[in-house]
């Protein structure tokens, strides 16, 4: 790793762990955090989760898994050009949407309105939940016991109601403080990750076509760029040269601009950073190109019929299972029936939003058509 920045987080000045353990050895405290994400159960659940195309839509289209692969690598990219800690920049990466709902934001909002006498669902303090509490892999504590500033990059948002229940990590959302800069980046990373991803898959879908998204001028800018150098290139070759420049860009501005704020704010450790308003951005300019994309995408694929068509069929699905389980919990699996002893009802949100795609298809199969046994 690269030398550390004054306002980077370190381990010597992390708030540590819930329960205390001695410092690892050979690698460091957030390698550890990494190190445990990457051998958990609900990370490996990732790779049959929805990002916007339903799993069985189609082999190359990115899931959770491979979109947080791809957050994971810019961030740290953006992380060593910023004197940033790369290993805690990875672990938040890696973490960031264990919470998920199958089927995506279709699932997790169905979820949502299933919880809502029961104090909602909320996919980031989700996968807070996850590493704190329903991983069930270590002898000595419940969860992976994650440093602070790992929990802290982990929920990215918070209602200020949920916040209050949580103790130190939603502190931030009371006072309405920043996180450290790495839990900042990882966010960035995030949008700019799917941004990019999701104009990909619209493309190789069919969906979306080049020329519509012609009208949008970062994509156009780069596409006219990769015309004048590569006259006659095919289709799906010119679309990756447009997309990787694109990320190029946007990388590149992110660095420049988030340095330029650090600058100006000069924080000297992470708790000054946590003091300063948000640093990690991008310039006013690409900002708006950002949001020109975000807005093309919303109404061209996100809300296109056939995306429609599978998102109703998602918080239906979603809405049975709730309604099944609920009306009976002796229809749970005995883990979760246990589980619902102490937790009520958000045993059943736990064991749904736990579910991947394909998993919950097969539930429902098992529930409701009578020609399954
Ligand atoms: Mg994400």
């Amino acid at each position: 790793m690269a030398d550390l920045a004054a306002y980077a987080a370190r381990p010597a000045s992390s708030r540590g762990r819930r329960i205390p353990e001695p410092p690892p050895e050979g690698r460091s405290e957030y390698q550890r955090d990494r190190d445990r994400i990457v051998h958990s159960a609900a990370f490996r659940r990732l790779e049959y989760k929805t990002q916007v195309f339903v799993n069985h839509e189609g082999d190359l289209f990115r899931t959770r898994l491979t979109h947080s692969i791809e957050v994971a690598q810019i961030a740290r990219s953006v992380a060593r050009n910023l004197g940033l800690n790369e290993d805690l920049v990875e672990a938040v990466s890696l973490a960031h949407d264990l919470g998920h709902t199958p089927f995506g934001h279709a699932g997790q909002d169905a979820l949502n309105e299933c919880m809502r006498e029961h104090g909602g669902f909320e996919h980031n303090l989700q996968s807070l939940r996850v590493v704190d509490y329903l991983e069930s892999r270590y002898g000595d504590f419940p969860g992976l016991n994650l440093t602070f500033e790992t929990r802290e990059g982990i929920l990215k948002h918070c209602s200020a109601r949920n916040a209050e229940q949580l103790g130190d990590v939603g502190e931030r959302f009371v006072l309405r403080r920043q996180p450290g800069l790495e839990a900042q980046l990882a966010n960035i990373a995030d949008e700019l990750a799917y941004n990019n991803h999701d104009v990909d898959d619209g493309l190789r879908s069919g969906l979306i076509e080049i020329e519509e998204l012609s009208e949008v001028s970062i994509f156009r800018r780069h596409l006219e760029q990769v015309r004048v150098r590569h006259p006659g290139l095919q289709d799906r070759r010119q679309v990756h040269e447009t997309i990787r420049r694109m990320i190029n860009t946007l990388v590149t501005d992110l660095t420049r601009q988030s340095l330029a704020n650090i600058e100006a704010a000069a924080p000297v450790s992470i708790d000054e950073v946590r003091l300063a308003p948000a640093l990690i951005g991008f310039s006013p300019s690409m900002r708006e190109e950002q949001h020109e994309l975000k807005r093309f995408l919303r109404t061209r694929l996100y809300q296109h019929y056939r995306v429609a068509r599978m998102a109703a069929k998602s918080r239906r699905i979603v809405r049975d299972l709730f309604d099944a389980f609920v009306s009976d919990l002796r229809l749970l699996p005995p883990e979760f029936q246990g589980r619902a002893d102490a937790d009520g009802v958000r045993a059943i949100a736990d064991y749904i939003a736990g579910m991947t795609d394909r998993y919950a298809i097969l539930e429902h199969r098992r529930l409701f058509a009578v020609e399954q046994i």
